[in-house]
């Protein structure tokens, strides 16, 4: 059985590794099948190929994306895989969710300076060097600058919503996502349901919405996770018509983390993969 990790970061957005270390650490954990999957962004796909090419890994990749969306107050993100990273729509929307991710990273540097903090922005912006910023740049500036011990604390404290350094998003809404997703010959997985601190009355909308407006699957397996919710989730997704995908959403090396680590999804359950061809 193939090894599918179908969710990951690279330093073209929020990860730490290069796409070189990346495949190459996928391919020493056994990954068959890795989807990158960076913060509105492909730009990572073409050099993972290129390094997987280079070091000659037994490694199939499949070019993704994470892009985020706005549902209600909540940021939902979704993710495609096996998208055309040539599709003139999806590299349209990519575009205008960076332009957007670049306005909203001034205004966090504005909002963390009124709170004491100074040059997050230019700090941040350096560590990014030509990536996305995300809020993890900014997470890791201010951990530096000693805003609190974890960086959980730091988003706690001063990201998440309601927080000092919170700017609202607004990022384009779920059914652009999936019609851009759709348009450039992928499929559209809702990304980590559990993680979105909402009700369960909220989560079962937000299925419901995200299936009938075409997306395709929903991930069901993580890496760290109750069996019980790999389980619950598995049961919403055959419920609602979904496929199953899982992924480690690896941003870097932690001893609870690892690429392909704990993958697998609950039986009844069909892999988004089995459609591929
Ligand atoms: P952004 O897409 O710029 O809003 O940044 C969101 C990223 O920050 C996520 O993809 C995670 O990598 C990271 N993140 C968000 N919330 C947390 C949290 N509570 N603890 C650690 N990392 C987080
Ligand atoms: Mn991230
Ligand atoms: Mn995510
Ligand atoms: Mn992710």
């Amino acid at each position: 059985m193939l090894k599918y990790d179908l969710h990951c970061h690279s330093n073209f957005s929020d990860g730490t590794l290069s796409v070189d270390e990346l495949v190459s650490r996928a391919a020493d954990k056994g990954v068959d099948v890795l989807a990158l999957t960076d913060h509105d962004t492909i730009a990572g796909i073409a050099p993972a190929r290129a390094a997987i090419a280079a070091q000659a890994l037994d490694l199939e990749l499949v070019a993704g994306v994470e892009i985020s969306t706005r549902w209600h107050s909540f940021e939902i993100h979704i993710v495609g895989l096996q998208v055309d990273t040539q599709a003139p729509g999806l590299t349209a929307l990519l575009a205008e969710q960076q332009q957007k991710r670049s306005e909203r990273a001034i205004k966090i540097g504005e909002r963390l300076q009124k709170a004491g903090f100074e040059n997050t922005y230019e700090q941040a912006c350096e560590l990014a060097a030509e990536a996305q910023v995300t809020r993890a740049h900014f997470a890791r500036v201010l951990m530096a600058q000693g805003a609190a011990k974890t960086f959980q604390g730091i988003f706690k404290k001063y990201l998440s919503r309601g927080n000092t350094g919170y700017v609202p998003s607004t990022w384009c809404d779920m059914h652009t996502a999936i019609k851009a997703i759709a348009a450039a010959g992928g499929q559209s997985v809702l990304a980590h349901p559990a993680r979105y601190k909402m009700s369960n009355k909220w989560l079962r909308k937000l299925v419901n919405e995200f299936a009938t407006l075409g997306g395709d699957a929903m991930e069901v397996a993580q890496t760290q996770q109750a069996p019980c919710e790999r389980q619950f989730l598995g049961q919403l997704a055959r419920e609602h018509g979904l496929l199953c995908s899982q992924g480690s959403d690896f941003h870097f090396p932690l001893p609870y983390i690892e690429l392909g680590k704990n993958l697998y999804l609950p039986k009844d359950c069909e892999g988004v993969w089995q459609r591929w061809q």
